[in-house]
């Protein structure tokens, strides 16, 4: 085994005495912003039964019968037998993380431990500063190893699992912020998925006083300066106070309504996330945006959705949004000519051509693709369509 990693396993088993008693280490299957998980044997495995986090048999059939998933856990029954092996995921969370930050996402997993498409939270234990969250193992290939592969037909699966997990969390109150890839474990095989990385995540927030996005900035101190506001380039030396609000997330994934920093963020914003996955498996890009900070972000957004629409969208979050950047557009693109273009580089500016047109005309499946994703990226929350609405969306119905 890698040195390095024979020194984290020992550093581990010192930090936690008897964890070997009942956890036998085994491999590091990842390393997030926040953690460090790793698989391991759980010698204990037959107490919490689930069908998807399995390792199959030598001879490639499932070990265990299926147990129903909302039975609680202590009563399970015991269906193991005991030659197979059970791995759970062991997720390290670093010391550096508030402790409010720990016990929150402790708590939503929790929460959350019953839902379809969510993996659940077994156990946690705590040594000193050190806090490690044990969830079921869940196998998994890396998006990027197959989002390139999979037909439009098999990815409507991946689609379908990520949205139904949403929908449980989006039920609870809960938003999960960080929505893609890397933190939805999809096995294309099993055409399963599971949500993890509950470490953003957050009550949708149900203070009245929230309830206006265009409270702020309504101020008289604030329209004195809108009124100054020189038409064209930024006011110098600003002395409005700058907004604070909840920006979590991964870059190239937060919704617009964050990248303007509204005070008022729903559910919705997992939808927009859920959308950019989307969008990233039908351009065949990944990631599909890429921009360093959250002023390019909304830039990269403008330049597909156009300015007047983000020019709203911020004035609906009481801000402003103004750009001379030519490449703009003063209104938005299709998704269809983005996607053509990003596959097969058709220029978008070309009007004399509607070959995007005519190829999703042939393909009502694509067809009903590009109306979901359209619905998932509407820069007004407002109009977004919700998780329960994708679910009852044609592209997701049926299947
Ligand atoms: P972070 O908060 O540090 O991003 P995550 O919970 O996202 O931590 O976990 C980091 C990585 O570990 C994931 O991207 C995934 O590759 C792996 N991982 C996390 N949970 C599991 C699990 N239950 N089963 C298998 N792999 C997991
Ligand atoms: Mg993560």
């Amino acid at each position: 085994m890698d040195p390095q990693l024979l020194e984290e396993f020992d550093s581990f088993e010192q930090s936690f005495k008897n964890i070997s008693n009942r956890f036998r280490l085994v491999s590091k299957i990842g390393e997030g912003t926040f953690s460090s998980v790793y698989k391991a044997e759980d010698m204990e495995y037959d107490v919490f039964d689930n069908s998807w986090d399995l390792d199959r048999s030598p001879d490639g059939k499932r070990p265990l019968a299926m147990v129903d998933a909302s039975c609680p856990i202590a009563k399970r029954p015991k269906t193991c037998a005991s030659r197979w092996k059970k791995y759970v995921a062991i997720k390290r969370i670093y010391v550096t993380s508030s402790p409010q930050r720990i016990l929150n996402e402790l708590v939503l997993l929790h929460t959350l431990s019953r839902c379809d498409s969510i993996a659940p939270l077994i156990t946690a234990f705590r040594s000193q500063d050190q806090v490690v969250a044990i969830l079921p193992y869940c196998k998994h290939a890396d998006y990027r190893a197959f989002y390139r592969q999979l037909p439009l037909s098999e990815f409507k699966y991946y689609m379908k699992s990520l949205v139904t997990a949403l929908e449980n969390v989006h039920l609870h109150g809960i938003l999960h912020r960080d929505v893609k890839p890397t933190n939805f474990l999809y096995d294309p095989e099993k055409r399963r998925g599971v949500l993890v990385d509950f470490g953003l995540a957050e009550r949708e927030s149900l203070d009245p006083s929230y309830c206006s996005c265009r409270g702020y900035g309504e101020n008289n101190r604030t329209r004195h300066i809108t009124d100054r506001q020189p038409t064209g380039g930024y006011l110098k030396n600003d002395p409005r106070p700058g907004r604070r609000a909840n920006r979590a997330g991964t870059r190239g994934f937060r919704a617009p309504e964050v990248l303007l920093k509204c005070l008022n963020q729903t559910t919705k914003i997992d939808m927009w996330s859920a959308g950019v996955i989307l969008l990233s498996f039908m351009s065949k890009r990944f990631p599909f945006f890429n921009s360093a900070d959250d002023i390019d972000a909304t830039i990269e957004i403008a330049s597909i959705f156009g300015k007047s629409k983000i020019s709203s969208c911020a004035r609906l979050h009481g801000s402003m949004f103004d750009t001379n950047i030519p490449t703009v557009p003063d209104r938005g693109l299709k998704l269809e000519e983005i996607v053509d273009w990003a596959v097969s580089g058709t220029d978008v500016d070309d009007e004399t051509e509607t070959p995007t047109q005519s190829r999703i005309d042939e393909d009502p499946e694509k067809e009903l693709a590009f109306d979901f994703l359209t619905k998932c990226l509407e820069v007004d929350f407002r109009k977004r369509m919700s998780a329960e609405q994708a679910l009852r969306h044609s592209f997701l119905a049926g299947i």
